[in-house]
């Protein structure tokens, strides 16, 4: 660090960052700018970066259409409450998004995070059966190594072991959990693959109000893709046992898998969906919960006739000004070319991670690429590596994983796929 950076040091002591300890010794990177898939930090050095700041950045950035949508709303109305107001970015953006979502989701409840977003959509599937008088249907069910979100409701259907069960137990809501499932990506689930599932809801089906799950992606809880025929089975066991199912599209949404949401791999829709991360380009926190008119209506005309929830930045116009730019911008853009592009680049330039004795396994799903080591990653040996490489990855446990923005062009990418091979082979891991 050449300059004076004071501010470094009072971050140091002062500042959480996400799973984080105070005055650690695990090194934290002032970063002052950034321009399509390049971070520049305060000493001067250009990061490319492979993670879209945590699965959203894909338009890049520092993108002028997203800047333009943010300057002009800030011009007339930067923010303003939604509790008896309404307003057009919020309406035009609803409006999007039920035309963009697969299926019968027809409303949409706007939230500031991916994790309140999940909170509601189970808020939902509990009011609902309430509504119908069944409200004992209380319980969700999920498969293991999942994550959606860190707040009390998602953390109980996290992954219970790999999550923060432990230190939250006693105070978590007891949910069901089966075995994640074992059929990969792209090969069929053979025999019965969702035997477990079928078991618990033949056994519980009148407590439990949701499946809820990650189509096809397990993102935070170990990055795993999983056959479309899982998922194909989930919602018609869901259908036969009168569960709702809630589909965390919250990483997957918006193209990263190569079809704009990952239930479309399984051709099949949500009762209630959850986006999230990429929805705004990157710009803005916000996130959203669809449903269906059933679900809607129901606890519209039920008792007290009311969803109970109302954040107070809900439907925040700059937010809402930010996504509808950057889903047209998406949805104009040659985005299944590009993801396309990247699935071939992270194949070809990932492959030779494979020989090193380190790791476990390789996969790519459309614009995720993950090595898997053998063994956790020493994060204080590894990130500066990564940051003298001239990219930025932030690998966690065993999983040293890509996702770069959409626009990456391929000497970036390969740039990006040396590195991780450079470093994966070279660095004490
Ligand atoms: C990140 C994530 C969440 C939580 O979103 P936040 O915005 O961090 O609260 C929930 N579900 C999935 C699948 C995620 O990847």
């Amino acid at each position: 660090m050449s300059e004076n950076l004071d501010w470094i040091d009072f971050d140091n002591q002062h500042v959480w960052h996400p799973y984080s300890a105070v005055g650690s010794d695990l090194p934290v990177f002032p970063v002052v700018s950034a321009d399509g898939v390049r971070l520049r930090l305060a000493d001067g050095r250009e990061l490319i970066d492979g993670m879209s700041s945590w699965w959203c950045a894909i338009h890049g950035y520092n993108h002028p259409e997203l800047k333009r949508a943010i300057q002009q709303q800030l011009d007339t109305m930067p923010h303003v409450m939604f509790g008896g107001l309404t307003h057009q970015p919020a309406v035009a953006l609803a409006e999007k998004l039920i035309e963009i979502t697969p299926g019968p989701l027809q409303t949409v409840f706007f939230a500031d995070s991916g994790s309140v977003a999940v909170e509601v959509a189970m808020k939902m599937a509990i009011q609902y059966w309430r509504d119908k008088a069944l409200p004992e249907k209380q319980r969700f069910l999920t498969i293991r190594r999942g994550y959606h979100g860190d707040t009390f409701g998602a953390m109980s259907v996290c992954d219970p072991d790999t999550g923060m069960h432990t230190l939250f137990s006693g105070i978590l809501p007891q949910q069901l959990f089966v075995d994640a499932p074992r059929c990969y990506f792209g090969h069929p689930c053979k025999g019965d693959g969702a035997k477990a599932l079928r078991k618990k809801l033949r056994k519980h089906h009148s407590h439990i109000a949701a499946v809820i799950l990650e189509p096809i992606v397990q993102g935070a809880g170990g990055m795993r893709f999983y056959s479309s025929e899982y998922l194909k089975e989930v919602r018609s066991l869901c259908d036969q046992y009168g569960v709702l199912l809630i589909l965390d599209e919250i990483a997957t949404g918006f193209g990263r898998t190569g079809k704009l949401f990952a239930c479309e791999h399984a051709k099949i829709a949500a009762d209630i969906m959850c986006v999230g991360k990429s929805l705004t380009g990157g710009t803005m926190s916000l996130a959203a919960t669809l449903t269906t008119e059933e679900v809607s209506k129901t606890i519209s005309q039920g008792d007290p006739g009311l969803f109970m929830h109302g954040p107070t930045f809900m439907a925040n116009p700059l937010a809402c000004s930010a996504a509808l730019a950057s889903l047209n911008l998406l949805l104009d853009s040659p985005w299944q070319e590009r993801i396309k592009h990247i699935e071939t680049g992270l194949q070809q330039g990932l492959a030779p991670c494979r020989e090193l004795p380190q790791v476990n396994e390789v996969r790519v799903l459309g614009a995720i690429g993950v090595v898997e080591m053998k063994k956790p990653v020493d994060m204080n040996q590894v990130q500066p590596c990564f940051v003298d490489a001239g990219v930025w990855v932030r690998p966690f446990g065993k999983l040293v994983y890509l996702m770069p923005p959409y626009i990456i062009d391929q000497n970036d990418l390969n740039t990006l796929t040396s590195a991780v091979f450079k470093v994966v082979e070279k660095c004490p891991i």
